[in-house]
């Protein structure tokens, strides 16, 4: 019977959840079906828990159930803790999480199959050599992902400088010394280390690979760290894939290199989306030349403000108007008293779209999920490239506690941070309501000229407050 679960029914789960794996992720590459493939591959995620749990070659349950007990109620607590807003943050730190349970399981296997057996081999010859590299290879990206996401969390968080980049000095010959350091580690660890000694190199492997992981990060700055968030989503994958190797469990190979191949297409889309290449992302330093956040000062002058109440004068003349949500947006909670406004609107005749930058908010798609709650028709959402060419003719942009994906800078400043990102053209509407509670910087730190512009009118305040009240308003006139 358990041959039989073994060689049949086990390897047959495992197909079904890898297809379904695949399908799930198909589904998720566009917004109408992507709620079925996400409880897809949930349910192909379901699969191969279970498939893994039958498994008998691997099963001591206690460990098992107490492991999923303590890692549930972790995760649990988190899911029902953490703010919408702090859902990046947590990508960050599951990513890490990723990394980490490969870098372990890896070691755990040099432990138990090298050091414990007592054997007098090479890891190359204890584990077979291919698999010997595949544990290296788990270890280092494993560990480099763990710091990396770590360093991302606090970045994200606030709690280092986010603004400018950090730049040690020396940092390309570090990394250069530390990266020789990793090649000789692998291979000596495989082929030339026998027993304790292989122990103490994968203890270094993993040193080597934590620090680089911090110092592959720290120097990222501006706007750049949507790449780097998914650049880490991608390597959390191929440190699984690697694991998968290790344990020769095909599923965690194929899911891993899912996660793995997805993460570098959405890492590609990001280094678009900011027209950078991902070299220059990684060694760049990207806005180091620049701690005022560009060629001018940092002080504003010649702002004007305004109240719900003109806003809302504006708004009832006008034919088209164009939201363009941001970070704020998903602060404030404003997507319900968005779609209000924008039905209001749209009952007087005028013609409603959303403006959606890709890397607006914290992370990936976090602007199309915010207006998916409210049911804002996917029709209405407007990407970069399509909307860009329609603020010419657009009557009044409104935008919603965004800041750096409409910074004009972007364009002409050849000393700002962010020069040479694709921006939100709404500075060539007719006219523009920016939703902001001060003239604070957004993620990059830097200064934003379109709120000097003349036909740019600030409203300042909290986005959801001042939606509820021109709503209002508009029910009024
Ligand atoms: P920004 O971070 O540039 O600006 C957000 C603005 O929202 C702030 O200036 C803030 O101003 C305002 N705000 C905050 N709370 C509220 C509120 N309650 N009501 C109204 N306004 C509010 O956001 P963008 O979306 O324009 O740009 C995203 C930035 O984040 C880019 O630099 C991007 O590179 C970066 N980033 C993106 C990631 C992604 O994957 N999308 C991941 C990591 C970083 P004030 O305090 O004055 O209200």
């Amino acid at each position: 019977m358990s041959d039989a679960v073994n060689t049949v029914i086990v390897p047959l789960i495992f197909l079904a959840s890898a297809i379904l794996f695949i399908l799930g992720l198909k589904r998720l590459g566009r917004v109408r079906t992507a709620a079925s493939g996400n409880q897809m591959a949930a349910f192909a995620m379901l699969l191969a828990v279970v498939g893994t749990l039958l498994d008998i070659g691997i099963v001591d349950y206690r460990w098992i159930i107490g492991g999923m007990a303590v890692g549930g109620l972790i995760g649990a607590t988190a899911a029902i803790k953490v703010e919408m807003t702090e859902m990046p943050e947590m990508v960050a730190l599951f990513n890490g999480s990723g990394g980490a349970a490969s870098a372990v399981v890896a070691l755990a296997v040099v432990w138990l199959n090298v050091v414990e057996a007592g054997t007098t081999g090479t890891a190359a010859e204890t584990l077979g050599g291919s698999q010997a590299i595949t544990v290296g290879l788990s270890i280092l990206i494993g560990a480099l992902t763990l710091s990396g996401s770590l360093i991302a969390y606090l970045k994200l968080q606030g709690k280092l400088k986010r603004g400018q980049p950090i730049l040690l000095p020396g940092r390309h010959v570090i990394n250069l010394v530390l990266g020789a350091a990793m090649l000789y580690l692998i291979v000596a660890f495989a082929y030339q280390a026998e027993g304790a000694e292989a122990t103490t190199m994968a203890i270094g492997l993993t040193g080597v690979a934590l620090a680089l992981g911090v110092l592959l990060v720290i120097p990222i700055g501006g706007a750049d760290m949507p790449v780097v968030v998914s650049l880490l989503n991608s390597y959390s994958g191929m440190a699984a894939s690697a694991t998968g190797f290790v344990l020769s469990n095909n599923l965690l190979i194929i899911s891993g290199a899912l996660v793995g191949a997805s993460g570098l297409i959405l890492t590609q889309i990001m280094c678009v989306a900011m027209n950078r290449s991902l070299l220059n992302v990684l060694v760049g330093g990207f806005g180091e030349d620049s701690a005022a956040g560009g060629g001018g000062s940092d002080e504003y002058v010649n702002v004007t403000s305004c109240g719900a109440e003109e806003c809302a004068m504006v708004l009832e003349n006008a034919e088209s108007v164009v939201v363009v949500p941001g970070y704020g947006l998903a602060v404030a909670q404003a997507q319900h008293a968005v779609r209000e406004m924008a039905d209001l609107l749209e009952a007087r005749g005028c013609k409603v779209t959303y403006a959606i930058h890709p890397v607006a908010g914290r992370m990936p798609g976090h602007m199309n999920v915010l207006l998916a709650e409210a049911d804002v028709p996917y029709e209405q959402l407007l990407e970069m490239d399509t909307v860009n060419p329609e603020f010419k003719t657009t009557d009044v942009s409104i935008v919603l506690g965004a800041n750096d994906v409409v910074n004009p800078s972007a364009l002409d400043d050849k000393a700002s941070p962010i020069y040479g990102m694709p921006i939100l053209n709404v500075h060539e509407s007719r006219s523009v309501f920016v939703v902001k509670r001060s003239l604070s910087p957004g993620y990059a730190g830097i200064k934003n000229v379109l709120f000097e512009n003349d036909n740019t009118t600030m409203i300042f305040g909290d986005a959801k407050k001042v939606l509820n009240d021109v709503v209002k308003e508009l029910k009024e006139l």
